[in-house]
């Protein structure tokens, strides 16, 4: 008796902090890199490492391949009660190539969501969440290693000159604005017809499949660094018809980020700021999405100098901390203001024949 006792308090002192060990080493390498920023293949090794690691709460989809022959992932996020079917939050990032902070705070959401899930359960309990970290890889890729100040796309783009802004590329309004939109070689360049790239293609048929499977509730397109929370409609002056709702959530995920960091937020319907047709967060709202925003995050750093697109390394976990405040305030007023009992309203004509803006016909 006394033998086995003993050996049985033998093999709990061995087993116990060998397990200990296990859990921290596998706990250090779930940490995301915050500092300084990853390229592609660390986004991927990121991604790739959580899913092996958490297979019941996050699985990765190919969604897509890039003119330059680069995957596009999509990370679903779910609870691992295994329910299917839930409500989805779907957010993208870097659309636009140089906002380096906007993939590391579309990482820090998935590390949030999946490795301090116990925190943030409250977001997962009716709802997934759909995050592409990288929606303009080939672009992102040429701003870190070739020209910093790159937003668009690679693809050629029928002009001399490469790349399409993918934020001006969407169908809703397609061409109006700025004289710009219609200049190959300048920054926004809204790209010879409406989704001509396959980025922007990639970004819709996942709304379209969000739409049919009546599960998209919020559009989240992250952007820097103007530091503001934008609401649909971009191309047209007239409010949405939940426009109140729109303001509400915006002016809440200021306050929570003025609480939390003391960073001012301005709100604002998207054609207030410029009117443009092609946006991400138009298209979103047109096809159902009752919730479409544009997140543009600060790049300030603590000292209120204004780093613009590229904060200093050693302010990337301050600010990735700022916008998870935001996301974070995004994610719970989305959940509260639409339940599961609460029906989505969709408008299923909208997904084979969306709207055209009078710039169409330029093009
Ligand atoms: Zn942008």
């Amino acid at each position: 008796m006394w033998r086995t006792l003993s050996a049985i308090v033998f093999l709990v002192a061995i087993v116990n902090p060998l397990a200990e060990t296990r859990r921290l080493r596998l706990r250090s390498s779930d940490q995301l890199q915050l500092d300084e920023y990853l390229d592609y293949n660390g986004v991927m090794q990121y991604l790739d490492h959580l899913a092996r690691a958490y297979p019941d709460r996050i699985t990765l989809k190919n969604v897509g391949r890039t003119y330059e022959n680069r995957s596009l992932k999509l990370a679903m996020v779910t609870n691992g009660d295994g329910r299917l079917g839930k409500r989805v939050i779907f957010m993208d990032a870097a659309l636009h190539a140089r906002e380096w902070m906007t993939p590391v705070a579309a990482l820090y959401t998935i590390y949030k969501l999946v490795v301090e899930f116990e925190e943030n359960a409250d977001l997962l309990a009716d709802f997934d969440w759909h995050i592409m970290p990288l929606a303009n890889p080939d672009g992102y890729e040429y701003s870190r290693k070739t020209n910093t100040r790159w937003m668009k796309t690679r693809t050629p783009n029928g002009g001399n000159c490469n790349g399409t802004d993918l934020d001006r590329n969407f169908e809703v309004g397609f061409g109006l604005g700025f004289p710009d939109l219609r200049g190959p070689c300048d920054h926004n360049f809204a790209g010879r017809a409406p989704f001509s790239e396959v980025e922007s293609r990639t970004v819709r048929d996942i709304m379209h499949s969000l739409m049919k499977s009546e599960r998209g509730v919020m559009y989240l397109s992250l952007h820097s660094p103007i530091r503001r929370v934008i609401y649909p409609w971009v191309y047209d002056s007239t409010p949405v018809p939940n426009h109140g709702e729109h303001i509400e959530i915006a002016k809440f995920v200021a306050d929570q980020i003025f609480q939390s960091t003391g960073t001012v937020i301005k709100t604002l319907q998207g054609v207030q700021y410029g009117e443009f047709g092609g946006s991400s967060i138009d298209y979103a709202f047109y096809v159902g999405f009752p919730l479409s925003f544009a997140f543009e995050m600060s790049g300030m750093d603590h000292n209120h100098v204004d780093y613009k697109f590229f904060p200093p390394t050693w302010e990337i976990r301050r600010l990735a901390d700022e916008s998870w405040t935001g996301i974070r305030a995004f994610g719970k007023k989305a959940i509260e203001k639409y339940p599961p009992s609460r029906a989505i309203h969709q408008s299923e004509d909208r997904l084979s024949n969306p709207s055209r803006g009078e710039g169409y016909a330029a093009f």
